[in-house]
């Protein structure tokens, strides 16, 4: 998502006539759009400024704006630690940034702009027309949650849930279209709880399939809880739907989703991977797990463990327990830091030779990638994605860029697949 509001940011600045810096020492303004989920957020910021100052030492110092979601939660903090900051910017209020830029050039004042305008803001961007052009791209279609899982801060950082509405979505699709993209991701902190006046995702990804040049459609991240029938049977009947879903668990342990006040079983998210298959059964999964939660067992892990061969995910993310200032579970007695790595070591091994496994398989059969750009190494080198968002890497001297192309994968490891361009394609699933 930040990377969506970075974008936007730039779409937003450009009105006041800043361009972006081809380097760090060319810029006169400095934005750092930041993340709050987990530990050394805040860390990371005093160490960005501290570069900069290095960097700026002998010259002008340029304004320093902090956005996102550290911004939000530190807000005066961060002002009055590091003089070098100008201005923090709260997610919710980022389309205001020309104003705080053009104070800060005038007047040479701090600001703290951290109020939560959602409508406000979609309100400002929908006026801004995107320049976005990269072949694979994000939208944020919903923003905020009401969840309150005990660990997390999203609730607190980015508020209350949020729809846009299809018309605006619609639009925004159709000039990221027309800017040359072909694959959007769905964005949101809850995607599938989507809902703007009665219509839910299912509704939104079915009105953007009718845009001719729109190729491809992702979604993420899901909740279990919000995956209604409606999604599920969305991927029976849509062709620009790809076949893989993220679907975020956190624990294998229901003692610890409920601990979590993840508000879902094991087995109900089990049930739910089945109904999904049912549907459509070349679809694959991804997750998120969270190791080292207030209070888990070996046991506990050992469930998190299972529950990742039983479901035999093609990707997981994994981290240890960060605690967040402000959320419940930061109050709570913490797992020995260095137990919570050592399971994380071994949890990201087991994630690891899955994953392999999962790659060897597909050598030798065909899959259809979307090309995105040429590698940076290697000029005849295109990198592309398959269906299942796995990168891929083909050798050719023809202009990919933007194209769907069937490729039989030779070989690879556990993050890159390289292969050949097939003699015929065919707009057809294949990797299962
Ligand atoms: N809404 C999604 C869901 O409920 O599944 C997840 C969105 S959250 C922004 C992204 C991921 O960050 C979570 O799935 C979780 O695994 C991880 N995360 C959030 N808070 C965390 C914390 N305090 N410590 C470690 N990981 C955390
Ligand atoms: Fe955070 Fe997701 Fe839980 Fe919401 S549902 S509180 S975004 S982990």
């Amino acid at each position: 998502m930040n990377e969506y509001d970075s974008n936007r940011i730039y779409d937003i600045v450009k009105k006041i006539n800043y361009t972006k810096a081809k380097k760090l020492s060319d810029a006169n303004c400095y934005v750092l759009n930041t993340c709050h989920i987990r530990e050394k957020a805040t860390d990371k910021v005093y160490h960005d400024v501290g570069r900069l100052k290095k960097e700026f030492k002998n010259r002008p110092k340029p304004i320093v704006v902090v956005t996102g979601c550290v911004a939000q939660a530190e807000g005066e903090v961060l002002l009055k630690k590091e003089k070098y900051i100008d201005a923090v910017i709260g997610p919710q209020s980022f389309h205001l940034i020309n104003n705080t830029l053009q104070k800060i050039e005038n007047q040479n004042k701090k600001i703290n702009s951290t109020e939560f305008d959602v409508i406000d803001k979609f309100d400002t961007l929908n006026q801004i027309k995107t320049s976005n052009s990269d072949i694979s791209t994000f939208l944020t279609i919903q923003e905020g949650c009401d969840k309150f899982c005990k660990f997390c801060v999203v609730p607190y950082t980015r508020g209350a849930e949020f729809s846009r509405s299809i018309d605006e979505l619609k639009k925004e699709c159709k000039d990221l279209v027309s800017n040359g993209v072909k694959e959007i991701t769905l964005l949101g902190q809850n995607v599938n709880a989507y809902n703007h006046q009665e219509k839910k995702l299912s509704h939104l990804i079915d009105e953007l399939s009718k845009i001719n040049d729109l190729k491809r459609i992702r979604y993420t991240t899901s909740h279990p809880n919000d995956f209604s029938k409606d999604l599920i049977e969305i991927h029976k009947t849509s062709h620009k739907l790809m076949p893989m879903i993220h679907l975020p668990v956190q624990s294998g342990s229901n003692k610890i989703l409920k601990a979590m006040n993840r508000k879902h079983t094991i087995e109900y998210y089990l049930e739910l991977i089945n109904k999904i298959k049912e549907a459509n059964p070349l679809i694959r999964f991804s997750s998120d797990f969270i190791i080292g939660y207030p209070g888990e067992t070996e046991k506990d892990f050992e469930d998190s463990l299972s529950l990742l061969e039983e479901v035999n995910f093609i990707n997981c993310y994994s981290f240890v327990f960060s605690p967040r200032p402000g959320t419940p579970a930061s109050l709570l007695t913490q797992v020995n830091y260095d137990l919570a790595q050592k399971r994380l070591a071994i949890f990201q091994k087991k994630v690891k030779e899955i994953k392999i496994k999962y790659r060897k398989k597909l050598f030798n059969k065909k899959s259809l990638v979307l090309f995105e750009n040429k590698s940076e190494k290697n000029s005849n080198h295109y990198f592309g994605r398959d269906e299942y968002s796995n990168s891929v890497i083909v050798k050719t001297n023809e202009n990919l860029k933007g194209k769907i192309k069937e490729v039989k994968i030779l070989n690879g490891n556990h993050s890159t697949l390289f292969g050949e361009i097939s003699k015929v394609d065919k707009e057809k699933v294949f990797a299962a």
